[in-house]
């Protein structure tokens, strides 16, 4: 195996300022202007999944390893797909436990394979993190691992990069992250009551007690019963039992709920059915498509408590998780093996949006894997009903290209104030300014083309550029 930057001679690592505009001289001039306005705007981050522990404990993160290598799948899957086993890397396995791994050892894997992430997102979002967070002035190989790990490694274990400390350094406003209706909310409750002025909600996602094919499904209905108190084997308790939970977690700073489901189908049934249908659901005696019709169901039940509680709702649809049966039985979720499937919006949200579709202080944001729906289904969509809106590009398209081509197709359709600004969507903290940086580039880029062009004036523009860097997500997210 040919291994890149085995020499003993470092490279310089270099963050171009021109970097993601157009190489069109006039296109190029523009973007920067644009770009003046909103580079140091603050970030809301209305959408992820960094652990609230960290802001509650505001412990040190332990070494490079554990703080970007581990946690992040995007990178692990792109090293798993080229042959380093997820125990090289010391990965958590689903039963707990750990392989034995010097955490230097697994940096230097990484390392040596770098290049495997060349014009990747993620080697965008790493070099900038090395760059910009650690100081850091030459290319990650082989060659420089060590160093690198060293100075990583050394850097946070000063108080300047403890994860509060960072969060206020990257001027986040905002952050939300996700947690199930079983979570107690610990964490942000400590946050709370510390005293620090970083603002971390929570957003409900009720997927493990609404996915009856979920592995602990059965379980978590149980402890769901347990916690408030309601018989949640009947109906009407489950349904009360959501109310009770979303009521606490808009207590806890909630503004949205967030819904993670195979495909975007959604039912309005006759209560007599639902009951029934629910009756099957837990007695564990149904089909998959009754399980379908339960999680669809289940949305134009939650959209309907939207419409009292004010919760936002998204709906994450289009992946087939998990794909990867032996990883998943030894190292369980969030492995890298998730991967898209082809959605279907029209007839799938009918049912959703005839009853609610015209409410005006009902919102669901809509994301996508599937790309291929931008122009034909999501952008008509959100550029016809009140309730709808788009959210960014979305994982595997939260990339220079995907974002490019969300724009390009629901611009016409949604136009711009269908959607909702940028979420990172991330469990890599320290990404998240990179992630942010690469959106409002790219939406400059995006705009400086259409000033170019002459489509748009370039004060326009402007004003484009900083609604969807921070005015959007504010509005959209009710933060
Ligand atoms: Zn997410």
């Amino acid at each position: 195996m040919s291994l890149a930057g085995n020499s003993s001679q470092s490279t310089p690592l270099v963050l171009d300022e021109n970097r993601l505009f157009a190489s069109d001289p006039t296109q190029r001039a523009i973007a920067h202007r644009l770009y003046a306005q909103v580079a140091q705007l603050p970030i809301v981050s209305p959408h992820g999944h960094t652990d609230p522990a960290w802001f509650a404990g505001n412990a040190p993160f332990v070494n490079a390893t554990e703080l970007l290598l581990v946690p992040d799948h995007y990178v692990f899957r792109m090293l798993y797909s080229q042959g380093v086993p997820l125990d090289a890397l010391g990965i958590p396995r689903r039963d707990g436990t750990r392989a034995k791994v010097d955490p230097r050892a697994a940096w230097r894997l990484f390392a040596e394979r770098f290049h495997l992430f060349r014009g990747t997102p993620s080697s965008m979002w790493l070099n900038h993190v090395f760059h910009e967070v650690f100081g850091l002035r030459q290319r990650l190989d082989a060659g420089s691992a060590d160093a690198y790990y060293d100075t990583i490694t050394g850097a946070l274990q000063t108080d300047a990069f403890r994860p509060r400390a960072l969060f206020e350094r990257f001027n986040i406003e905002v952050i939300a992250t996700t947690e199930s209706p079983l979570d107690p909310l610990t964490h942000h409750a400590a946050i709370r009551d510390s005293g620090w002025s970083g603002r971390v909600i929570t957003a409900y996602r009720p997927d493990p007690v609404i996915d009856p094919e979920h592995e602990q499904f059965p379980s978590a209905l149980q402890y769901f019963g347990e916690i408030t108190g309601e018989d949640v084997h009947t109906w009407e308790g489950y349904l009360r039992a959501h109310r009770q939970r979303r009521a606490f977690f808009a207590s806890m700073g909630a503004t949205s709920t967030d819904h993670g489901h195979p495909d975007c189908t959604t039912a309005d049934l006759p209560i007599d059915e639902a009951r029934k249908l629910f009756d099957a659901i837990v007695r564990g005696q149904f089909t998959p498509a009754q399980a379908a019709t339960f999680r669809g169901q289940m949305l134009t039940e939650m959209a309907a408590m939207s419409l009292d509680d004010g919760l936002v709702m998204q709906l994450h649809p289009g992946c087939f998780r998990n794909h990867n049966q032996g990883l998943f039985d030894k190292f369980g979720r969030d492995k890298g093996a998730d991967i898209p499937v082809r959605t279907e919006y029209v007839h799938a949200l009918k049912p959703l949006l005839d009853r609610f579709g015209n409410e005006p202080n009902f919102r669901l944001i809509l994301f996508t894997l599937d790309e291929s729906t931008y122009s034909r289904e999501l952008g008509p969509l959100a550029g016809h009903y009140p309730c709808l809106l788009l959210g960014p590009a979305w994982w595997f398209h939260d990339a220079p290209e995907g974002m490019w081509r969300f724009r390009e197709q629901t611009l016409s359709t949604a136009g711009f104030y269908n959607t909702v600004g940028f979420n990172d969507d991330t469990r890599a903290f320290l990404s998240i300014p990179a992630r942010h940086d690469v959106a409002r580039r790219i939406d400059c880029a995006f705009l400086a083309k259409l000033v170019a062009e002459h489509r748009l004036d370039e004060d326009e523009a402007a004003e484009v550029a900083v609604d969807l860097a921070y005015r959007l997500p504010k509005q959209a997210y009710k933060l």
